[in-house]
């Protein structure tokens, strides 16, 4: 037993050597294996590390979409109206894929949303149903400033739900609020990465009061300088200031509003994105002064996106997109280039149209989008206007596009002696028109039963559209 367990031992023990040996083997040859493919591994490791590396510094981009004024005339609700609700999606239709192309698109929301029970209105009280807004958020919009002489059209009840229904739309608004706590807060998006500040103030309510314990619900221009340093002391990337500004249908700002402008610019505001005068007035892409500053966007007033505003040029509008770049601890404005719009209105039954088109697909498909002679009269004028006026470069018709580059420039178009000339021939083309037409409301009244008729009841004095 001795002998054989002796045996049977060194057996054992052979056995156990060999099964050394024969992993003894492998472990060598693989680390021949490792020795190899080491090298290889730590190469593609540091090709690894050096690409997340170069992927934190290459800059992040964003492109940013303002449009004007988003407005809800009588004749607008009645177009829009089916035999259950509304449906104003036929309105965006021709604009949905530029809007949201963007990675954020911000527009002047000046109506309410005052609920069913008051009755839907349009001017010179507006309350609009929800599905407008509905139509605005599929359109692509995310953004909305509600701070403009229309907030108060249905008193502060009417302001809180528009605030609430636009939320619970999952838009971001500012402008008015719900809560003095929501006052307090700035509003900061994120696009790629860059987080962007947006601030908003009215000049006023056209007269509606507004309660003193609830004088937190509209923010107003005096507070610009306040709520602007509060927007610093987050340490956003950017800051857009949408005042609501300016004088009706003037093409050209007044200097009250220039020097307020200027003044936001040096609170920090990269981007002023005005709005009130519902007609399109030049845009800026102005030059940094020193190279370690970004460029500076100016848009003195977008004019209507859509509404039923019809005398020229309050039928025009225009989309202006933004690309900001950030690197490192540096955001600046890259480029920027406007699409003129034009609304198209037909009220003639069976072809009920109130809808935003880029002025490029009404010249290029009137037959498309049953375009009369005479609109495509004024179309050619208003491209004629746009690139002239706007854009301070006439284009011949034939080289219409869709899109023009704002060239920076670092002059400053609206200092000059030619332009308070303008300004003035402006004004007193202006006064003339609004004594011819009278002032405000929506341009060519429609006669229909439903809305439209201009209402004789004002509730205040000086009420603007
Ligand atoms: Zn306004």
């Amino acid at each position: 037993m001795m002998i054989s367990g002796s045996f049977a031992l060194q057996r054992h023990a052979r056995e156990r050597a060999k099964r050394l040996c024969a992993v003894q083997l492998p472990i060598a040859s693989r680390r021949n294996v490792v020795k190899k493919i080491l090298p290889v591994f730590l190469l593609l490791f540091v090709c690894a590390l050096a690409g997340a590396s170069r992927a934190q510094d290459r800059p992040a981009r964003a492109t940013l979409l303002f449009a004007g004024d988003l407005m809800a005339h009588s004749p607008q609700l009645a177009v829009a109206r089916r035999k259950k609700g509304y449906d104003f999606a036929p309105s965006f239709a021709a604009v949905k894929p530029i809007v949201s192309a963007a990675d954020l698109a911000v527009a002047n929301f000046e109506t309410t949303l005052g609920g069913g029970r008051g009755g839907y209105t349009g001017y010179p009280c507006f309350s609009t149903p929800d599905e407008y807004a509905q139509a605005v958020k599929n359109a692509g919009f995310d953004v909305l400033t509600t701070a403009n002489n229309h907030c108060m059209d249905r008193r502060f009840a009417g302001l809180e739900r528009t605030v609430r229904r636009l939320r619970e739309l999952s838009f971001d608004t500012c402008g008015t609020y719900a809560s003095s706590d929501d006052r307090e807060r700035v509003l900061v998006r994120d696009a790629n990465g860059i987080r962007i500040a947006f601030l908003s103030w009215t000049y006023g309510t056209n007269g509606i009061p507004v309660a003193s314990d609830k004088k937190w619900s509209v923010a107003r221009l005096e507070a610009a300088s306040e709520d602007m340093a509060r927007a610093r002391a987050l340490s956003p990337d950017l800051v857009v200031a949408l005042p609501h500004i300016g004088t009706e249908y003037l093409l050209t700002p007044p200097r009250s509003v220039m020097s307020f402008v200027e003044k936001l610019l040096s609170w920090g505001a990269q981007l002023v994105i005005a709005s009130h005068p519902h007609v399109v007035q030049p845009l800026e892409l102005r030059a940094p002064r020193s190279n370690d500053r970004s460029p500076a966007v100016v848009a003195w007033s977008m004019g209507n996106f859509i509404s039923n505003q019809r005398p020229a040029p309050r039928d025009m509008g225009v989309i202006a997109r933004v690309t900001v770049e950030k690197s490192g601890d540096v955001t600046r404005v890259v480029s920027a280039d406007v699409i003129p719009t034009w609304v198209q209105v037909r009220t003639a039954k069976g072809a009920r149209v109130s809808r935003v088109l880029p002025l490029l697909s009404a010249l290029k498909n009137p037959a498309a989008f049953q375009i009369s002679a005479a609109d495509l009269r004024r179309l050619r004028q208003a491209h004629f206007d746009f690139t002239g006026r706007v854009l301070g470069k006439a284009v011949p018709l034939k080289n219409a596009r869709l899109a023009y580059a704002l060239e920076a420039s670092s002059e400053d178009r609206f200092s000059t002696a030619k332009f308070d000339e303008r300004a003035l021939a402006a004004k007193k083309r202006a006064g003339l028109k609004a004594a011819e037409s009278g002032k405000d409301g929506p341009g060519r009244v429609q006669k229909g039963k439903r809305g439209g008729r201009r209402s004789k009841r004002r509730p205040v004095r000086n009420i603007q559209s």
